[in-house]
């Protein structure tokens, strides 16, 4: 009798160890889960954006994917990790597919250096993938935060001198549409998807898949060169543009005068390491940094102090490090800051290298007399974007990156809203072009004049989305324009993509 007792309990042990260990292991496995459906109030990562209620789902499969689209018919929106600013990741009361749980790498062909991952996933999780085996991302943003379906959607840039916008970098893609049916695309099949959905914004459907290139993760040596804003141009095309080594650049334009750059350059190099370390870490900013970053972004003593003794100390010194090590900071890392009371934020103007001087002529001129609060202006270069329908670089340009604070109160708003005006006439006036990922606040022409073949985009998503499903508040605004037949110049060849 003892004996079977004994038997028993053991049997009843067992029973309660597996079915631990298979909740456990359930709990693990991936599922889409759904947010306060209909109440979620969702807003971009600096919370001055337009916020929108919505039901926020977050699917891990494609097949999730599909079945979330065709089993509702209103509106959808798509967002990465809502870095956008001004409305381009939401709309009110709609289906609102946050992707990023959507994460896996499908293929990784370290011969080939290519890389097939789920569109929701990270710059930072991919650098973990692929630093060991000695490979590089070929062509991202400053920081390593954003995910691959946000960055294609915008056709995101970083610091690299000659590789151009990150479409370069696209072997191909796979996108869901609207009516739930899956493409494959590149420049060779259903091009015209390519690219429009690169650069798309969230209009032509959802982007699940891409394959992108990869390169090798070399040594790179940093110099730096201070030069009076004059002095530029013809030091970046000397020792930037015509020098073969040089793979990132960016130059740091200061506040409050604007009148003195800092020029950093990453060259290829044969010398040791000065620093082991293979990826950043992204550790949270200490207190003490926050507080320091508004300050400077306040003072001009803080400007001066940064400008003269700061950043020369900090890049001057002497570096030798990975690619992987240089590109994987996070935006926290940089000192990205969001409080309840301000935020830093960014706008972005793409300026044709003979206007530099006259564009920062005319922004220290606005920027004075708005009184704007400016951190710092990070200025690099993009050759000619052929191919994207909402490329933003049709000549060579300079990418100006201004980083500045901006209260959350309307008095804030409106200064900020006030000088962005002006800066859009501004760059207009220097045939240049304010980028797309940040304000609301052109109206359809301006964006015809600023991107030329907008009208052949407009086109494409009539055609894919003939029920305008795929919104946000970015694209509502030129909703007229793409449903009421305003824009009948075109001849994309939509009716026939090759279904997988
Ligand atoms: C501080 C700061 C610094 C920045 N620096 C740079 C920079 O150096 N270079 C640069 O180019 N940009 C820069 N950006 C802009 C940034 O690249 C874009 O905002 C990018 O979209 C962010 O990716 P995300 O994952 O947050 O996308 P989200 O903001 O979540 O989405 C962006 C857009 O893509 C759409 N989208 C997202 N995922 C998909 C998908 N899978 N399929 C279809 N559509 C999708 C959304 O609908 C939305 O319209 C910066 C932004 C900030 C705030």
């Amino acid at each position: 009798m003892g004996f079977l007792k004994l038997i028993f309990q053991l049997v009843l042990v067992t029973i309660i160890i597996v079915s631990v260990v298979a909740v456990y292991f359930s709990s693990q496995k991936k599922q889409f889960s759904t947010v306060d459906l209909n109440s979620y109030v969702e807003n971009d990562i600096t919370g001055t954006g337009p916020a929108a209620s919505l039901s926020k789902v977050k699917p891990v499969t494609e097949q999730e994917i599909i079945d979330l689209i065709t089993a509702t018919s209103g509106p959808v929106t798509v967002s990465g990790v809502h870095h956008s600013l001004g409305g381009q990741i939401t709309y009110e009361h709609s289906l609102f597919l946050d992707l990023s749980d959507f994460d896996e790498v499908l293929e990784f062909d370290t011969e080939k250096k290519l890389i097939t991952v789920q569109s929701g996933i990270s710059w930072s999780q991919i650098q973990q993938v692929i630093d060991p085996h000695n490979l590089s991302i070929k062509i991202m943003q400053d920081h390593n935060d954003y995910t691959v379906g946000g960055s294609l959607s915008v056709n995101a840039h970083g610091r690299y001198v000659s590789d151009g916008s990150i479409i370069n970098s696209v072997k191909s893609i796979r996108i869901v549409l609207p009516n739930g049916q899956i493409y494959d695309a590149s420049p060779d099949q259903n091009s015209a998807l390519f690219y429009g959905a690169i650069g798309g914004f969230g209009g032509v459907g959802v982007i699940v898949q891409a394959t992108l290139e990869l390169v090798d993760n070399i040594p790179l040596e940093r110099s730096i060169k201070t030069l009076s804003f004059n002095e530029f141009n013809n030091y970046f095309k000397g020792n930037v543009l015509n020098d073969d080594s040089v793979v990132l650049h960016q130059a740091i334009l200061y506040p409050p005068n604007f009148e003195s750059l800092l020029n950093i350059s990453w060259k290829k190099t044969d010398k040791p390491l000065t620093d082991d370390r293979r990826l950043q870490e992204n550790l949270d900013e200490p207190w003490w940094e926050s507080l320091l970053l508004t300050l400077r972004a306040k003072s001009t003593l803080l400007h001066r102090f940064q400008k003269n003794l700061f950043d020369p100390y900090l890049y001057g010194e002497e570096a030798v490090v990975t690619r992987n090590l240089e590109t994987s900071s996070s935006l926290r890392h940089a000192g990205f800051i969001a409080s309840d009371d301000s935020t830093m934020a960014m706008q972005e103007y793409l300026i044709p290298v003979n206007r530099f001087e006259i564009f920062v002529f005319n922004l220290r001129d606005i920027f004075s007399r708005h009184k704007a609060d400016i951190f710092k202006i990070l200025i690099s270069y993009l050759p000619q974007d052929h191919g994207g329908l909402l490329a933003g670089s049709t000549a060579h340009v300079y990418t100006f990156k201004i980083i500045y604070l901006q209260g959350k109160n309307q008095q804030s708003h409106d200064q900020v809203e006030s000088w962005t005006n002006e800066l859009v006439r501004a760059s207009t006036e220097s045939n240049g072009v304010h980028i797309l990922p940040y304000y609301v606040h052109d109206s359809t022409q301006q964006l015809y004049n600023a991107y030329p073949s907008s009208g052949k985009f407009f086109e494409l998503k009539k055609n894919v989305d003939p029920n305008d499903r795929f919104r946000n508040l970015f694209w509502e605004q030129h909703h007229q324009a793409v449903y009421a037949g305003a824009q009948r110049q075109l001849n994309v060849p939509v009716n026939s993509f090759d279904q997988e």
